[in-house]
Protein backbone atom coordinates (compact mmCIF):
# COMPACT_ATOMS: atom_id res chain seq x y z
CA UNK A 1 0.00 0.00 0.00
CA UNK A 2 1.30 3.27 -0.50
CA UNK A 3 2.21 5.41 2.60
CA UNK A 4 2.30 9.02 1.96
CA UNK A 5 4.75 11.62 4.29
CA UNK A 6 1.14 12.29 6.19
CA UNK A 7 -1.90 11.15 6.06
CA UNK A 8 -4.98 13.41 7.49
CA UNK A 9 -6.49 12.72 11.25
CA UNK A 10 -10.29 12.70 10.96
CA UNK A 11 -12.84 12.01 13.76
CA UNK A 12 -15.30 9.30 12.49
CA UNK A 13 -17.77 9.66 10.24
CA UNK A 14 -20.53 8.90 12.72
CA UNK A 15 -18.81 12.03 14.93
CA UNK A 16 -18.33 14.57 12.00
CA UNK A 17 -21.69 13.45 11.16
CA UNK A 18 -23.37 14.76 14.49
CA UNK A 19 -21.17 17.58 14.54
CA UNK A 20 -22.88 18.93 11.50
CA UNK A 21 -26.44 17.91 11.67
CA UNK A 22 -27.84 21.11 12.94
CA UNK A 23 -26.64 23.14 9.76
CA UNK A 24 -29.57 21.19 8.35
CA UNK A 25 -31.57 23.05 10.19
CA UNK A 26 -30.00 26.78 10.68
CA UNK A 27 -28.94 26.62 7.50
CA UNK A 28 -26.45 28.97 8.52
CA UNK A 29 -23.36 27.65 6.80
CA UNK A 30 -20.89 30.58 6.67
CA UNK A 31 -20.18 33.77 7.92
CA UNK A 32 -19.05 32.97 11.58
CA UNK A 33 -22.26 30.81 12.43
CA UNK A 34 -22.03 28.29 16.26
CA UNK A 35 -19.27 26.23 14.88
CA UNK A 36 -16.98 28.94 13.90
CA UNK A 37 -17.28 30.62 17.32
CA UNK A 38 -17.40 27.59 19.18
CA UNK A 39 -14.25 26.55 17.96
CA UNK A 40 -12.74 29.92 18.04
CA UNK A 41 -13.14 29.83 21.97
CA UNK A 42 -12.15 26.29 22.56
CA UNK A 43 -8.71 27.45 20.50
CA UNK A 44 -8.26 30.67 23.00
CA UNK A 45 -8.95 28.37 25.47
CA UNK A 46 -6.39 25.35 24.51
CA UNK A 47 -4.01 28.10 23.30
CA UNK A 48 -4.15 29.65 26.44
CA UNK A 49 -3.85 33.14 23.98
CA UNK A 50 -6.53 36.29 24.37
CA UNK A 51 -7.60 36.07 20.58
CA UNK A 52 -7.57 33.62 18.14
CA UNK A 53 -9.19 34.79 14.87
CA UNK A 54 -10.06 31.80 12.05
CA UNK A 55 -9.43 32.17 8.44
CA UNK A 56 -10.28 30.43 5.66
CA UNK A 57 -6.42 28.89 5.31
CA UNK A 58 -2.88 29.78 6.58
CA UNK A 59 -1.37 31.72 3.88
CA UNK A 60 -4.45 34.61 4.06
CA UNK A 61 -4.14 34.71 7.71
CA UNK A 62 -0.51 35.09 7.25
CA UNK A 63 -0.79 37.61 4.75
CA UNK A 64 -3.79 39.56 6.90
CA UNK A 65 -1.63 39.52 9.44
CA UNK A 66 1.31 41.38 7.95
CA UNK A 67 -0.84 43.66 6.45
CA UNK A 68 -2.28 44.23 9.67
CA UNK A 69 1.43 45.69 11.16
CA UNK A 70 0.82 48.55 8.49
CA UNK A 71 4.57 48.85 6.91
CA UNK A 72 6.17 50.91 4.37
CA UNK A 73 5.67 49.86 0.78
CA UNK A 74 9.02 48.66 -0.11
CA UNK A 75 10.16 48.05 3.60
CA UNK A 76 12.50 45.00 4.18
CA UNK A 77 11.22 42.19 6.52
CA UNK A 78 13.84 39.40 7.41
CA UNK A 79 12.96 36.43 7.20
CA UNK A 80 14.33 32.27 6.55
CA UNK A 81 13.97 30.71 3.19
CA UNK A 82 14.07 27.04 4.43
CA UNK A 83 10.39 27.70 5.15
CA UNK A 84 6.99 26.56 2.27
CA UNK A 85 7.20 29.16 -0.36
CA UNK A 86 3.76 30.59 1.28
CA UNK A 87 5.84 32.67 4.10
CA UNK A 88 7.96 34.12 1.73
CA UNK A 89 4.76 35.18 -0.53
CA UNK A 90 2.93 36.56 1.92
CA UNK A 91 5.98 39.22 2.58
CA UNK A 92 6.30 40.01 -1.42
CA UNK A 93 2.50 40.11 -1.62
CA UNK A 94 2.52 42.84 0.67
CA UNK A 95 4.64 44.97 -1.45
CA UNK A 96 7.54 44.21 0.99
CA UNK A 97 10.85 42.90 0.56
CA UNK A 98 12.04 39.75 2.06
CA UNK A 99 15.64 39.44 2.92
CA UNK A 100 16.93 35.96 3.08
CA UNK A 101 18.80 35.30 6.69
CA UNK A 102 20.72 32.28 6.93
CA UNK A 103 19.04 29.11 9.45
CA UNK A 104 20.89 27.88 12.13
CA UNK A 105 22.33 24.16 12.05
CA UNK A 106 20.71 22.67 15.52
CA UNK A 107 16.45 23.01 14.73
CA UNK A 108 16.74 24.99 11.19
CA UNK A 109 14.82 27.83 12.60
CA UNK A 110 16.30 31.45 12.02
CA UNK A 111 19.36 32.44 13.50
CA UNK A 112 19.04 34.80 15.64
CA UNK A 113 22.64 35.72 15.86
CA UNK A 114 22.65 36.52 11.89
CA UNK A 115 19.12 38.80 11.87
CA UNK A 116 20.93 41.84 13.04
CA UNK A 117 23.70 42.21 10.42
CA UNK A 118 20.72 41.98 7.92
CA UNK A 119 19.19 44.84 9.27
CA UNK A 120 19.08 48.35 7.49
CA UNK A 121 17.15 51.68 7.93
CA UNK A 122 14.29 50.03 5.84
CA UNK A 123 14.05 46.87 7.88
CA UNK A 124 10.35 47.18 9.16
CA UNK A 125 9.74 43.59 10.20
CA UNK A 126 10.75 39.86 10.91
CA UNK A 127 8.74 37.04 9.89
CA UNK A 128 10.20 33.83 11.46
CA UNK A 129 9.42 30.18 10.99
CA UNK A 130 9.11 27.56 13.68
CA UNK A 131 10.04 25.13 11.20
CA UNK A 132 8.57 21.21 11.74
CA UNK A 133 6.94 22.53 14.59
CA UNK A 134 10.64 23.85 16.21
CA UNK A 135 10.64 26.86 18.12
CA UNK A 136 12.63 29.97 16.96
CA UNK A 137 14.72 31.79 19.17
CA UNK A 138 11.61 33.81 20.29
CA UNK A 139 13.76 35.68 23.10
CA UNK A 140 16.49 37.09 21.65
CA UNK A 141 13.78 37.92 18.12
CA UNK A 142 11.64 39.55 20.75
CA UNK A 143 15.15 41.40 22.36
CA UNK A 144 16.38 42.21 18.54
CA UNK A 145 12.94 43.86 17.84
CA UNK A 146 12.30 45.95 20.72
CA UNK A 147 15.75 47.56 20.09
CA UNK A 148 15.14 48.10 16.45
CA UNK A 149 11.39 49.49 16.47
CA UNK A 150 10.49 46.00 14.12
CA UNK A 151 7.41 43.82 14.10
CA UNK A 152 7.77 40.13 14.56
CA UNK A 153 4.93 38.13 12.95
CA UNK A 154 5.49 34.53 13.18
CA UNK A 155 4.62 31.57 10.73
CA UNK A 156 3.73 28.58 13.11
CA UNK A 157 2.01 26.51 10.62
CA UNK A 158 4.10 23.99 11.62
CA UNK A 159 4.04 24.83 15.74
CA UNK A 160 -0.02 24.22 16.77
CA UNK A 161 0.20 22.50 19.89
CA UNK A 162 3.59 23.08 20.92
CA UNK A 163 4.91 24.90 24.33
CA UNK A 164 7.98 26.85 24.79
CA UNK A 165 8.21 27.38 28.74
CA UNK A 166 4.91 25.82 29.25
CA UNK A 167 3.42 28.64 26.82
CA UNK A 168 1.75 27.87 23.58
CA UNK A 169 3.30 29.18 20.45
CA UNK A 170 0.45 31.35 19.67
CA UNK A 171 1.71 33.73 22.23
CA UNK A 172 4.81 35.18 20.88
CA UNK A 173 5.74 38.85 18.61
CA UNK A 174 2.88 40.57 17.81
CA UNK A 175 1.05 37.53 15.61
CA UNK A 176 1.67 34.33 14.74
CA UNK A 177 -0.14 32.42 12.49
CA UNK A 178 -1.02 28.53 12.07
CA UNK A 179 -2.09 26.38 9.14
CA UNK A 180 -4.99 24.11 9.87
CA UNK A 181 -4.25 22.48 6.41
CA UNK A 182 -5.61 19.19 6.29
CA UNK A 183 -1.66 18.19 5.97
CA UNK A 184 -0.79 19.75 9.95
CA UNK A 185 -1.08 17.96 13.14
CA UNK A 186 -4.63 19.80 13.97
CA UNK A 187 -6.68 20.77 10.90
CA UNK A 188 -10.10 21.84 9.39
CA UNK A 189 -9.63 20.60 6.00
CA UNK A 190 -8.35 24.12 4.93
CA UNK A 191 -8.09 26.42 7.54
CA UNK A 192 -5.81 28.99 9.63
CA UNK A 193 -6.32 31.31 12.36
CA UNK A 194 -4.13 34.35 13.68
CA UNK A 195 -3.16 34.62 17.36
CA UNK A 196 -2.09 37.99 19.26
CA UNK A 197 -2.73 39.73 22.76
CA UNK A 198 -3.62 42.85 21.74
CA UNK A 199 -6.95 44.05 21.70
CA UNK A 200 -6.52 46.89 19.39
CA UNK A 201 -6.30 44.16 16.47
CA UNK A 202 -9.43 42.32 17.20
CA UNK A 203 -11.67 44.40 15.23
CA UNK A 204 -9.08 44.82 12.12
CA UNK A 205 -8.65 40.58 11.86
CA UNK A 206 -12.22 40.10 11.94
CA UNK A 207 -12.63 43.33 9.24
CA UNK A 208 -10.11 42.20 7.15
CA UNK A 209 -11.17 38.00 6.50
CA UNK A 210 -14.58 40.02 5.40
CA UNK A 211 -13.81 42.11 3.01
CA UNK A 212 -12.96 44.78 5.39
CA UNK A 213 -16.71 45.42 5.97
CA UNK A 214 -16.98 46.65 9.75
CA UNK A 215 -20.88 46.83 9.58
CA UNK A 216 -23.50 47.23 7.14
CA UNK A 217 -22.33 50.63 6.21
CA UNK A 218 -18.75 50.71 7.10
CA UNK A 219 -16.06 49.43 5.16
CA UNK A 220 -12.92 50.01 6.87
CA UNK A 221 -10.09 47.92 4.68
CA UNK A 222 -9.52 47.01 1.15
CA UNK A 223 -9.82 43.29 2.20
CA UNK A 224 -10.39 40.18 0.68
CA UNK A 225 -13.01 37.19 1.68
CA UNK A 226 -10.86 34.37 3.71
CA UNK A 227 -13.59 33.34 6.27
CA UNK A 228 -13.71 30.11 7.93
CA UNK A 229 -16.75 28.38 6.45
CA UNK A 230 -18.98 26.10 9.61
CA UNK A 231 -17.90 22.50 7.54
CA UNK A 232 -14.37 23.88 8.17
CA UNK A 233 -15.17 24.55 11.88
CA UNK A 234 -16.82 21.69 12.58
CA UNK A 235 -13.90 19.62 11.39
CA UNK A 236 -11.65 21.42 13.98
CA UNK A 237 -14.48 21.08 16.71
CA UNK A 238 -14.21 17.07 16.25
CA UNK A 239 -9.69 16.82 15.64
CA UNK A 240 -9.53 19.20 18.82
CA UNK A 241 -11.08 16.27 20.92
CA UNK A 242 -8.59 13.97 20.15
CA UNK A 243 -5.74 16.52 19.23
CA UNK A 244 -4.00 15.41 22.94
CA UNK A 245 -4.40 11.77 21.67
CA UNK A 246 -3.21 11.61 18.44
CA UNK A 247 0.00 13.98 19.32
CA UNK A 248 1.25 11.07 21.69
CA UNK A 249 0.62 8.56 18.80
CA UNK A 250 2.96 10.58 16.97
CA UNK A 251 5.56 10.35 19.61
CA UNK A 252 5.47 6.54 19.70
CA UNK A 253 6.36 6.75 15.88
CA UNK A 254 8.96 9.32 16.32
CA UNK A 255 10.50 7.22 19.04
CA UNK A 256 10.42 3.58 16.79
CA UNK A 257 12.15 5.99 13.94
CA UNK A 258 15.14 7.03 16.73
CA UNK A 259 15.36 3.09 17.86
CA UNK A 260 16.16 2.18 14.01
CA UNK A 261 17.70 5.43 12.90
CA UNK A 262 20.15 6.58 16.20
CA UNK A 263 23.62 6.59 15.87
CA UNK A 264 23.84 5.26 11.71
CA UNK A 265 26.65 7.32 10.27
CA UNK A 266 25.51 9.74 7.26
CA UNK A 267 21.90 10.32 9.24
CA UNK A 268 21.40 13.74 11.24
CA UNK A 269 18.40 14.04 13.25
CA UNK A 270 17.47 17.49 15.03
CA UNK A 271 17.34 16.97 18.79
CA UNK A 272 14.73 17.36 20.66
CA UNK A 273 14.73 20.96 22.05
CA UNK A 274 15.22 22.17 25.47
CA UNK A 275 12.20 23.62 27.74
CA UNK A 276 9.95 22.58 24.72
CA UNK A 277 6.87 20.47 24.43
CA UNK A 278 6.98 19.11 21.29
CA UNK A 279 4.38 18.06 18.71
CA UNK A 280 5.94 15.82 16.68
CA UNK A 281 4.68 17.55 13.19
CA UNK A 282 7.74 15.79 11.07
CA UNK A 283 10.62 13.34 11.18
CA UNK A 284 13.22 15.50 9.29
CA UNK A 285 16.87 13.00 8.32
CA UNK A 286 19.47 15.14 6.91
CA UNK A 287 21.59 12.61 4.69
CA UNK A 288 25.08 14.22 5.42
CA UNK A 289 27.92 13.18 3.83
CA UNK A 290 27.25 9.41 3.16
CA UNK A 291 28.10 7.16 0.10
CA UNK A 292 24.21 7.46 -1.02
CA UNK A 293 22.78 10.51 -0.75
CA UNK A 294 19.41 11.64 -0.04
CA UNK A 295 17.81 11.72 -3.55
CA UNK A 296 19.02 8.17 -3.81
CA UNK A 297 17.54 7.29 -0.93
CA UNK A 298 13.74 9.15 -2.26
CA UNK A 299 14.00 6.82 -5.25
CA UNK A 300 14.52 3.92 -3.21
CA UNK A 301 11.58 4.48 -1.05
CA UNK A 302 9.50 5.69 -4.01
CA UNK A 303 10.31 2.51 -5.87
CA UNK A 304 8.78 0.75 -2.99
CA UNK A 305 5.27 2.81 -2.44
CA UNK A 306 6.93 5.08 -0.13
CA UNK A 307 6.66 8.92 -0.48
CA UNK A 308 9.42 11.14 1.47
CA UNK A 309 9.41 14.75 0.77
CA UNK A 310 12.42 16.83 0.58
CA UNK A 311 10.68 19.42 2.82
CA UNK A 312 12.05 22.08 1.92
CA UNK A 313 14.02 21.99 -1.49
CA UNK A 314 14.40 24.02 -3.13
CA UNK A 315 15.03 27.11 -0.59
CA UNK A 316 12.19 29.58 -1.23
CA UNK A 317 15.04 32.51 -2.38
CA UNK A 318 15.67 29.91 -5.53
CA UNK A 319 12.09 29.91 -7.11
CA UNK A 320 12.17 31.40 -10.18
CA UNK A 321 10.22 34.43 -8.83
CA UNK A 322 12.58 35.23 -6.17
CA UNK A 323 15.63 35.00 -8.10
CA UNK A 324 17.25 37.94 -9.00
CA UNK A 325 15.42 39.94 -6.02
CA UNK A 326 18.42 41.65 -4.18
CA UNK A 327 18.18 39.13 -1.49
CA UNK A 328 18.11 35.84 -3.10
CA UNK A 329 20.79 33.65 -3.65
CA UNK A 330 22.19 30.62 -1.89
CA UNK A 331 25.40 31.92 -1.47
CA UNK A 332 23.89 34.27 1.23
CA UNK A 333 22.38 31.53 3.54
CA UNK A 334 24.92 28.72 3.23
CA UNK A 335 23.47 26.70 6.49
CA UNK A 336 19.96 26.58 4.61
CA UNK A 337 21.57 25.38 1.32
CA UNK A 338 22.97 22.72 2.96
CA UNK A 339 20.38 21.43 5.04
CA UNK A 340 17.90 21.91 1.73
CA UNK A 341 20.36 19.80 -0.28
CA UNK A 342 20.74 16.84 2.21
CA UNK A 343 16.81 17.02 3.92
CA UNK A 344 14.71 14.19 3.79
CA UNK A 345 11.01 14.78 5.37
CA UNK A 346 10.17 10.51 5.93
CA UNK A 347 6.24 9.81 6.57
CA UNK A 348 5.06 10.66 10.19
CA UNK A 349 1.14 10.51 10.86
CA UNK A 350 -0.22 8.89 14.31
CA UNK A 351 -1.44 6.08 12.57
CA UNK A 352 1.93 5.34 10.64
CA UNK A 353 1.94 1.69 11.57
CA UNK A 354 5.57 -0.33 13.59
CA UNK A 355 5.92 -2.76 10.49
CA UNK A 356 5.41 0.44 8.27
CA UNK A 357 8.53 2.53 10.04
CA UNK A 358 10.54 -0.94 10.03
CA UNK A 359 10.62 -0.99 6.33
CA UNK A 360 11.12 2.68 6.11
CA UNK A 361 13.97 2.41 8.07
CA UNK A 362 15.19 -0.85 6.52
CA UNK A 363 15.11 0.54 2.82
CA UNK A 364 17.60 3.82 4.47
CA UNK A 365 19.56 1.38 6.19
CA UNK A 366 20.14 -0.66 3.22
C1 LIG B 1 1.11 24.96 5.46
C2 LIG B 1 2.00 26.15 5.55
C3 LIG B 1 1.58 27.45 5.22
C4 LIG B 1 0.28 27.75 4.53
O1 LIG B 1 -0.82 27.30 5.16
P1 LIG B 1 -2.16 26.94 4.33
O2 LIG B 1 -3.14 26.67 5.42
O3 LIG B 1 -1.87 25.74 3.50
O4 LIG B 1 -2.53 28.12 3.52
C5 LIG B 1 2.43 28.51 5.48
N1 LIG B 1 3.65 28.32 5.98
C6 LIG B 1 4.11 27.09 6.28
C7 LIG B 1 5.48 26.96 6.87
C8 LIG B 1 3.32 25.97 6.05
O5 LIG B 1 3.81 24.75 6.29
Amino acid sequence: MRINVTRSSMPSFEEYAEEIRELWDTRWLTNMGSKHEELQRSLEEYLGVPHVILYTNGHLALENAIAAMDLPRGGEVITTPFTFVSTTHAISRNGLVPVFCDINDRDYTIDADRIESLITEKTVAIVPVHVYGNVCDVEKIAEIAKKHHLKVVYDAAHAFAVRYKGVSTANFGDMSMFSFHATKVFHTIEGGAVCFRDDALVQEMNDRKNFGIRNAEECAYIGGNAKMNEFQAAMGICNLRHLEGEIEKRKEVWKHYHGRLDGVPGIVMPAPQADTKPNYAYFPVIFDGHKYGRDEAAARLAENGIFARKYFYPLTSDYECYRGWPTAGRKTTPVAAYVADRVLTLPMYADLEPDDIDRICDIILE
